[in-house]
């Protein structure tokens, strides 16, 4: 048999081809390509990862070597210290990340790379779509006219919601059955959710999954105990501080 060039080549594919299908190779890449991983910081801070991106969240009490986990994104509902820490930024900023907060807030992270948002924005990060969505309470603490916002990301048609420190408003009625994993707070205080008005959003939203971040643990046990049995469409997922999990969108969503 002659080793022409066009031989070689198609050896070599045929070889790698081989290997890869004994092995799995591929198969792990794939898979591993295909997963979003959400660790549940402090507080209302969550952190995403996917493929190659990590994007934060309101991050607040980072404990830990979060310098070796960059933010290449952070997205900050308001400008309360629980949610908008500099501290905390400064920990996971590099040249190369972008911020994206409310217009209204702008003016507290001048010293970064901002992207300032109004209520109902979409945007872009790299592949990423995203909306901004209103976020406020009745009260005085979380008014309506900051322009204070929650956040919709798009992680290849799957969809996570995080509503900042918000109350169930009106607006969360053109989200129905758009959103996999919503993050919800179960405060009961300053006009924010407790856990009837929690139980309302859920099944106003209906998404898949409810993980609860920015919990009072009565508030959060009442709703285990009074609502968590009754919920027939929509997983409750509870994370411990610095829990993480994994969501294998391929096979998931
Ligand atoms: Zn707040």
């Amino acid at each position: 048999m002659k080793f022409t060039k066009k031989t070689v080549i198609i050896g070599a594919i045929g070889l790698i081809f081989i290997i890869g299908a004994a092995t799995g190779i591929p198969l792990f890449f794939y898979a591993k390509s295909n997963r979003l991983t959400i660790t549940f910081i402090y507080r209302a801070g969550i952190m995403l990862e996917h493929n190659s991106k990590r994007i934060y969240i309101d991050p607040y009490v980072l404990l830990g070597d979060y310098s070796k986990k960059p933010a290449d994104a952070i997205f900050i509902t308001h400008s309360h210290e629980d949610h908008l820490s500099t501290y905390d930024i400064n920990k996971i900023y590099t040249e190369s990340t972008t911020i994206y907060c409310p217009t209204t807030d702008a003016s507290l992270l001048a010293q970064y790379n901002t992207v300032p948002l109004e209520p109902m924005e979409e945007g872009m990060f790299g592949k990423i779509p995203f909306q901004a969505f209103p976020m406020y309470t009745e009260s005085v603490i979380h008014p309506e006219e900051n322009n204070w916002l929650g956040y919709i990301l798009d992680f290849n048609g799957f969809t996570l919601f995080h509503v900042g420190d918000s109350d169930c408003i009106p607006e969360y009625a053109q989200l129905e059955g758009k959103i996999d994993v919503l993050f919800l707070p179960i405060y009961d205080s300053y006009n924010m959710m407790g856990p009837a008005e929690v139980n309302q959003t859920i099944h106003i939203i209906k998404p898949r999954y409810m993980i609860p971040i920015h919990y009072l643990d009565e508030a959060l046990e009442e709703f285990e105990n009074d609502y968590v049995p009754y919920l027939t469409d929509t997983i409750f997922l509870r994370l411990q501080l610095g829990e993480s999990h994994t969501f294998r969108l391929a096979q998931e969503t």
